[in-house]
């Protein structure tokens, strides 16, 4: 059980009432004066919004969707856009009626996209220019028409703009904008979906993943105790559709008042000039940014004093990558979160009072409001220091996998528990260290990458009779997919082909999850039940990377 003392978080307000509503008495904004009111700022062109603003135009814009495009609560809302201060303003419109808000990966193509759209069952895309084709396209898959494609930023002949919607929500007159959606009577904000991200979980394809407004609502909640005051400037490098961003660069800066600073696109001299400019003391990153801090000459031209802390999360961080942190930023500290979208981001995290070195390779303590269980492969529980699988509980585990039931009960247990698909330990200083990875996934850059949507591609080559998708160790982004494949009777397992599966592969997924190596096998190792055997093959790249 979490050691930090329990906390207690509303479950009678949404989001949007809980954060914006001045007349809810949990409001962090009624706290600040109007002109001290922190905000989102674009770190190139220097557009910002204040909280303020950001309550004003998502009331326009949420009466507008209301009024003239019909949006009924329970409707998502797609976000397909690269970060923007423009995000936020939709999302939290969408919200504030009762809308449901889906974020999907600026990199998707048609494909990817079209199968968020329906996975979600999206009504609605909110997009930005420099996705627009992708975006109509998919649309047109799903269903969605021309008129329900919004534009976060810019302007395209024939599509509607945010500044759009919130001018036509003007015209309504201050005291016409649609009211709020309040919690229903009899139900809590633990019953109702805010948001649906994608992941894959422990297997299978990616699933819409249900995050209540409790959900968000107490994790933020779990970070601030463990929040040093400084944290006032947040850099928004992190993309906000994944769970990290959506809640640590989006919902929990403004239960402490602090500006977020959004990068568009990352850009590694963007990234570090925003820090200096801003003076940034804390920055939330991915191992492969954190590599690219230690080795990356450019690092060099600037001055970072300004960072007391280093903040990872999403992926793994090597100790090698450490012991280079640790020599490059000796005055830094250094915490790391853990969790998984099925947890609304953290389930453990380093207290303040860890952020030297010593304990930098744990992934900290268990948040508030929170039980781990470490179970053994035999079905028992683990002793402290045995490694096994992790489960955790607690008011941030959300409500499951969107018309998905088998999935839902294969990964959350009756008693609430959820299962990670990872292994670690905890201390007796209760850390918890993650020895290894057990389920079916694929980190690059700190994004998951479901094998299985992998394998069910390749199976549609010519050549490739079975297959199997693991992750494998890569400099540059952490992990990156291997493929074993079995080839059809007629095609020959050479380079040839080898190079024709990758460029399929290329030629149909976005980059991150592109197949960095492909090995011929013979047969794909499978138990009696027709299950891939991952752990041999596991075995089998561990030792072919060994032996590079
Ligand atoms: P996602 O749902 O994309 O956030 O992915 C969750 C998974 O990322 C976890 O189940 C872990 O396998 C991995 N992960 C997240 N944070 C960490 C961390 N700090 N250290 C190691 N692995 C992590």
């Amino acid at each position: 059980k979490s050691r930090h003392p329990d906390i207690s978080f509303p479950t009678d307000v949404t989001i949007w009432e809980w954060l914006l509503e001045e007349s809810s008495k949990y409001c962090p904004m009624a706290k600040y004066p109007e002109q001290e009111l922190a905000g989102f700022v674009d770190a190139i062109t220097k557009e910002r919004v204040s909280w303020k603003d950001v309550k004003e135009d998502a009331t326009y814009i949420s009466t507008t969707l209301v009024r003239e495009y019909n949006l009924n609560p329970g409707d998502t809302v797609s976000l397909f856009s690269r970060n923007t201060i423009w995000y936020p303003v939709m999302l939290f419109a969408a919200m504030r009626v009762g809308g449901v808000v889906s974020g999907a990966s600026p990199a998707y193509n048609v494909e990817e996209m079209t199968y968020a759209l329906r996975t979600a069952n999206a009504k609605f895309i909110a997009t930005h220019p420099t996705s627009i084709d992708i975006a109509v396209e998919a649309a047109r898959n799903a269903g969605i028409s021309k008129k329900h494609i919004f534009l976060l930023e810019g302007r395209l002949e024939g599509y509607t703009t945010i500044k759009e919607l919130i001018g036509k929500g003007k015209r309504y007159g201050d005291s016409d904008q649609v009211p709020y959606k309040k919690i229903p009577q009899g139900k809590k904000n633990g019953d109702i979906c805010a948001l649906l991200s994608f992941s894959s979980g422990t297997t299978g394809l990616p699933k819409a993943v249900m995050i209540s407004h409790q959900n968000v609502i107490a994790q933020s909640l779990q970070t601030e105790p463990i929040t040093p005051a400084d944290h006032k400037k947040v850099l928004g490098v992190l993309p906000m559709f994944h769970i990290t961003g959506l809640i640590h660069g989006m919902h929990f800066p403004l239960v402490v008042n602090a500006e977020v600073i959004m990068i568009p696109v990352f850009d590694m001299e963007v990234m570090l000039a925003t820090i200096t400019e801003y003076q940034i003391p804390e920055i939330l990153v991915v191992p492969p940014i954190l590599i690219r801090l230690v080795r990356d000459p450019i690092v060099d031209n600037y001055d970072l004093r300004c960072i007391k802390r280093i903040a990872s999360g999403a992926a793994p961080v090597s100790e090698e990558i450490l012991q280079l942190l640790k020599d490059k930023f000796p005055e830094s500290g250094f915490k790391q979160g853990y969790g998984m979208t099925e947890s609304c981001s953290c389930i453990t995290a380093h207290p303040p009072w860890a952020y030297d070195y010593r304990n930098a390779h744990k992934v900290g303590t268990i948040v508030a409001n929170t039980e781990v269980k470490v179970m053994k492969e035999d079905g028992t529980e683990a002793d402290l220091g045995e490694p096994g699988e992790i489960l955790a509980r607690g008011p941030q585990v959300v409500m499951g996998y969107l018309n998905n039931e088998k999935a839902t009960q294969e990964t959350f247990d009756a008693d609430g528990f959820l299962h990670t698909g990872d292994q670690g330990f905890v201390d007796g200083e209760g850390f918890i260290t993650i020895t290894d990875r057990i389920k079916e996934l694929i980190k690059v850059k700190g994004i998951g990458v479901a094998p299985a949507e992998l394998e069910d591609l390749l199976l549609g080559h010519a050549a490739v009779e079975d297959c199997a998708v693991l992750a494998i160790l890569d400099e540059r982004t952490g992990e990156r997919p291997k493929a074993f494949v079995v080839v059809k009777q007629g095609y020959r397992a050479d380079k040839v082909t080898g190079f024709d599966i990758i460029a399929y592969v290329e030629k149909n997924k976005v980059r991150y999850k592109w197949i960095k190596e492909i090995e011929f096998v013979e047969v794909i190792p499978k138990s009696p039940s027709g299950k891939i055997l991952r752990r041999v093959l596991r075995n089998r790249a561990k030792m072919g990377e060994k032996g590079h």
